[in-house]
């Protein structure tokens, strides 16, 4: 859904208390083929993927939720837990919904409705003697049986909640029917559940929009309870049956199966779906429509698209508007997979609500652009093929519809790719206060559920990071997995990281999940860089401190710098970091982030500011194997810039022949630091270890020490970016031919400018390994 006010002043609630704490661990790296070049920012394309509807904010949206809460109609009077009991105690199959509108009447906004609806119902219980459903009580039920002729008794708990006690006690998997009839005048709540208005001067529309949950104010369903997180997981298929004058056109979903004329100048039309669909999509909207049909060709024959627009709207602009959804079909096609309800009909109706509603197969909208048709066409697949299970997974509808429109500005026809896609989402841009989920304590607002900051924008940032923490192959395969896992069924923000994180070297996303899910804010950078010359070899030095506000977590993200033309990845994680990456010459430019792959605030570029020490470069070097007779009784350990150290913070051990003492050159701002043996090295494996008593001589910041693997020169760099941290390296001496160097290797293997790519910095506290992850990062 979008609707057209969105957006407003969310509370700002400390959340870091519902997180867990299993941020921990260590990082792999996992890398989108990069870009070589810094594109420049494209404006932003009004007619791709660009908001329909105004963001109102703050005084405004502080008005709007008051009107919003003003719309509250009956609160719930059921434990939330015990309903939600209630609802998993039956499958509803089937609902064969046939219903009359009489007594039509904008000027009231209401209407009559005499109808009926069969409900199929399998008990998954082993003794179900009660169900409920939900209808308002200003409708009256006329008449209630089970299979068909046995009346059974309904009572009705609260103003919105109705019991029915069956005839017996049905065991688990025993299919029944129960038909509910019931006549009453409607009464519209929240969005306009059920609204009676006109157009085009003055001819009447009645249309429903029953999300979240308001179903009950116009049709007998089983439903979530209002301002409950609810349950979407039940769905049934349809067959729906609307009686109207017969000037209306009727429009619901799946497929029309009849108009049959009746007596009084009414018609009845027949829609049915074989696919499953949860309560809030039902719709319908009767009126005076004019309708024409496209087909959509796909790969496995045709499937009609379907439009009915009012007559004052119908125009050659508004239709090719409208039509652009037959291209969007076949745009999301390789993205998503195919249409999910291709045996039926994509439609698109004009409705009397603001912005437009991804009802099954038939969405509503009052306009016309691509954003909003590219969004709630998508919704087809992310929110009605697989469906929030609870309110509190809003962002698992909405986030992906926002996502779709920053898709199709970047794949649509004549797309310039990925400047589109930058474009449009910095559009959606949101770093305030509000988390993506919705907690139990917010889904009693509809303000709350569909606040365009946070399930909408935000939303859809969490899955365009996610695009870039798992690269393109990998996030679309999570997609083409979570839609085969939850397809016709519903599924939560959990459900939706495990099915990611099969994807995810390594496997635990719970630090992306819970800084950009649970958490609020996001991170603002003040970086900087420099460049140094250590042992002949050039090194560029990057500083990055996190500068948001407090209240915000620290964030963990692999940030995209661009270095004369090749793109390395850091990963960080804490307020102050200090990277140091081997480029083969000085660069002229570094860029950061340039295409705007992380949801910052800000990120300035200021003047580099030093870091710890770090260890660039050994002699004998990690993993080495030393010809005793060349060993020059030296072992030289080169650091990115000077450091102090004492001779207690340096040792050298064979694991068979013990510790081996040695000299230091030189202990005072020295690099390097040189470890002068009184003799010859046996043949042994000897163990350096350089402790972070070693500090920088300028700053005095401790060594930044950790390598990922003792035994592998390519783990140079050391460290996590912060100061602290032992560094251990082995080497072997004894007699044989000596290897090369593994500088050397990746000098040849990498003729460019970086030749051992970035160390990707682990979090310090990860108990287990004690070390940091480092891992080759190239990017084509
Ligand atoms: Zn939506």
């Amino acid at each position: 859904m979008r609707a057209e006010a969105r957006g407003s002043c969310v509370r700002l609630i400390p959340r870091f208390e519902k997180l867990s704490s299993s941020c921990q661990g260590w990082w792999l790296v996992v890398m989108l083929l990069g870009v070589a070049t810094t594109p420049a920012i494209a404006q932003r394309d009004p007619a791709a993927g660009d908001r329909d509807a105004p963001v109102v904010r703050c005084g405004k949206a502080e008005a709007a939720l008051r009107l919003m809460r003003a719309a509250k109609v009956e609160p719930p009077e059921q434990p939330a837990a015990a309903y939600l009991a209630a609802m998993g105690d039956t499958d509803v199959l089937h609902n064969d919904l046939d219903i009359e509108l009489t007594n039509i009447n904008p000027a009231t906004n209401s209407c009559t409705i005499t109808g009926r609806n069969t409900m199929t119902i399998r008990s998954t219980t082993g003794a179900l003697t009660e169900f409920q459903f939900r209808l308002r009580n200003q409708f009256s039920i006329t008449g209630a049986f089970v299979n068909g002729s046995t009346p059974v008794t309904v009572t009705a708990p609260t103003s919105s909640t109705r019991s029915v006690t069956l005839d017996r006690a049905y065991g688990i998997d025993e299919v029944f029917t129960l038909r509910i009839e019931y006549n009453g005048t409607t009464v519209s709540a929240a969005f306009g559940s059920i609204e009676v208005r006109t157009h085009s001067g003055g001819i009447p529309v009645v249309a429903s929009l029953s999300e979240p949950y308001y179903a009950y104010t116009w049709w007998p369903a089983k439903d979530g309870d209002v301002f409950l997180p609810g349950d979407n997981s039940d769905k049934a298929t349809l067959d729906f049956a609307l009686t109207a004058p017969s000037s209306y056109t009727v429009a619901a979903n799946g497929l029309l199966e009849g108009v049959d004329l009746l007596s009084g100048s009414r018609s009845r039309h027949r829609w049915a779906s074989a696919y499953p669909m949860t309560t809030y999509l039902v719709s319908f909207s009767a009126t005076q429509y004019n309708s024409w049909t496209v087909n959509y060709a796909h790969p496995g024959g045709s499937m009609p698209v379907q439009f009915f627009i009012y007559p004052s709207n119908d125009n050659a602009s508004n239709r090719l508007g409208w039509e652009k959804v037959v291209t969007m079909l076949g745009t999301f096609r390789p993205l998503y997979g195919e249409y999910p309800f291709v045996d039926e009909k994509y439609g698109i109706y004009n409705f009397p609500f603001g912005g437009g509603m991804e009802h099954q197969t038939m969405t509503g909208q009052s306009a016309f652009s691509e954003g909003l048709s590219a969004h709630e066409l998508a919704h087809q697949w992310w929110g009605d093929a697989v469906t929030c299970k609870t309110w509190n997974h809003i962002w698992l509808n909405e986030g992906f519809a926002s996502y779709a429109e920053a898709l199709w500005a970047e794949h649509k026809p004549g797309s310039s790719g990925l400047p589109a896609l930058k474009s449009a989402m910095a559009g959606m841009k949101y770093t305030g206060p509000g988390s993506v989920y919705v907690y139990d304590d917010e889904v009693d607002s509809l303000w709350d559920i569909f606040d365009g900051s946070t399930s909408y924008d935000k939303g859809a940032w969490v899955l365009h990071m996610l695009r870039h923490v798992l690269g393109d192959p990998s996030f679309f395969a999570a997609l083409a997995d979570y839609r085969a896992l939850f397809e016709d069924a519903a599924a939560t923000t959990e459900d939706f990281q495990a099915v990611c994180e099969g994807h995810y070297p390594g496997g635990d996303l719970d630090w992306f999940f819970s800084q950009w899910v649970y958490e609020e804010g996001a991170p603002s950078y003040a970086w900087g860089w420099t460049t140094t010359q250590v042992n002949g070899k050039q090194y560029l030095l990057i500083s990055v401190d996190q500068t948001q506000s407090a209240a915000y977590p620290r964030f963990t993200m692999p940030i995209d710098l661009v270095v004369g033309g090749s793109t390395v990845a850091v990963f960080n994680d804490s307020d102050t970091e200090h990277f140091v990456i081997p480029v083969l010459s000085s660069p002229a430019s570094v860029s950061f982030d340039p295409n705007a792959w992380v949801l910052w605030g800000s990120r300035t570029e200021g003047a580099y500011t030093p870091g710890p020490p770090t260890i660039v470069e050994t002699s004998p070097a990690p993993g080495a194997f030393v010809e005793a007779r060349d060993f020059q009784n030296t072992i030289s350990v080169y650091f990115h810039a000077p450091v102090n150290l004492a001779p207690g913070d340096v040792s050298l051990v064979g694991d068979a022949t013990g510790p081996r003492s040695f000299t230091l050159a030189s202990q005072s701002g020295v690099n390097p630091v040189v470890l002068n043996l009184d003799g010859p090295l046996q043949a042994d494996t000897y163990t350096v270890t350089i402790g972070d008593g070693v500090t920088g001589a300028s700053g005095g910041l401790a060594l930044d020490g950790e390598l990922i693997d003792p035994d592998d020169a390519a783990s140079f760099p050391s460290g996590d970016g912060s100061p602290g941290g032992v560094a251990i390296i082995r080497f072997q001496a004894g007699s044989m031919v000596p290897q090369s160097s593994a500088w050397g290797v990746l000098v040849t293997v990498f003729g460019v400018l970086i030749v051992a790519t970035v160390v990707l910095h682990g979090r310090r506290a990860a108990p287990s390994l004690g070390t940091v992850q480092s891992q080759p990062v190239l990017r084509g």
